[in-house]
């Protein structure tokens, strides 16, 4: 498929289809909802909405360039992993998959690893409660730093651009219902969270408890998680204080704020009495989802 097919499909099916996707979750948190909310909806929609906006330029205007030109780019010169392997085409695609996915898991890591990443995704960690319109409150400086990452990614897997686009679907498709407060039935999403990663797995990535934060990097898949042991499910939901415990005031949480944030000092993993969120034992296998 060419390029200008593929990213014209996109526009036409892919993002109509996510548009839908999102409002069916928005519609489901809002009848079944999993956590208890802190703050006001409409306060929330606003507020992530912004930050949403200036993050969906980088989107535009970065991150979808450097996938698809760096797919073109390889594809034209059939070079990176996948020509070199002897697979048919539909075999490509998923191991395609499957690459982009784990190389989004190390990516969040390190996001969470080193200091000058953790500066712009904390942005998207300080939000208070968790629901599908913190999916998108990204700060645009993670999204440019990601672009060139998330673009070097798929230059060394030497995939197509029309399955960097499709990849990117189920991205943004996964990553939108694992923020979504949408309490599903617990065998549902027991069963669910073997494959793909779930609300109540990416709930446990949201607490103010360090070790719990430190925990459920993956994004489509759920299976790196277990591969490299930061897999955490034993927490129940309604015990989960959401956040970042130094950045707990919404007053200063605001828009001018958090664009400000990453270029501020960091702040240690302490609440604002000076103590270090903690939860006692938890005796159930740490593999074992909880309510
Ligand atoms: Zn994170």
């Amino acid at each position: 498929m060419k390029k200008e097919d593929a990213f014209s499909l996109f526009q036409k099916v892919g993002m109509p289809v996510l548009g839908g996707w999102a409002l069916f979750l928005f519609w489901k948190e809002t009848t079944r909802a999993l956590r208890s909310r802190k703050q006001p909806r409409t306060d929330r929609l606003v507020m992530n909405g912004k930050v949403a906006a200036t993050a969906a330029v980088g989107l535009r205007l970065m991150l979808i360039p450097a996938l698809v030109g760096a797919a073109t780019y390889t594809q034209k010169r059939q070079i990176g992993l996948l020509p070199r392997l002897p697979l048919p085409q539909s075999l490509k695609t998923l191991v395609a998959f499957l690459l982009l996915d784990y190389g989004n898991y190390l990516w969040h890591t390190l996001n969470h690893r080193f200091s000058v990443l953790w500066r712009f995704h904390n942005v998207h960690h300080t939000d208070l409660d968790l629901d599908i319109t913190t999916a998108w409150r990204f700060h645009l400086g993670e999204v440019a730093i990601s672009a060139l990452y998330r673009g070097g990614v798929a230059g060394l897997v030497g995939t197509t651009p029309g399955t960097v686009l499709l990849y990117e679907l189920f991205y943004e498709g996964a990553t939108a219902f694992h923020h979504s407060n949408w309490q599903l039935p617990y065998q549902v999403e027991k069963a669910l969270s073997k494959v793909v990663v779930t609300p109540r797995m990416h709930g446990i990535h949201h607490s103010i408890v360090l070790r719990e934060t430190n925990s459920n990097y993956s994004v489509v898949f759920s299976f790196w998680d277990r591969l490299h042991q930061t897999l955490r499910l034993n927490v129940p939901q309604q015990e989960i204080t959401i956040g970042v415990p130094a950045y707990q005031e919404a007053e200063e949480l605001t828009y001018a704020n958090l664009l400000r944030l990453p270029f501020t000092s960091i702040r240690s993993w302490k609440l604002p009495s000076g103590e270090e969120p903690d939860r006692p034992h938890i005796k159930r296998p740490i593999f074992e989802l909880a309510r």
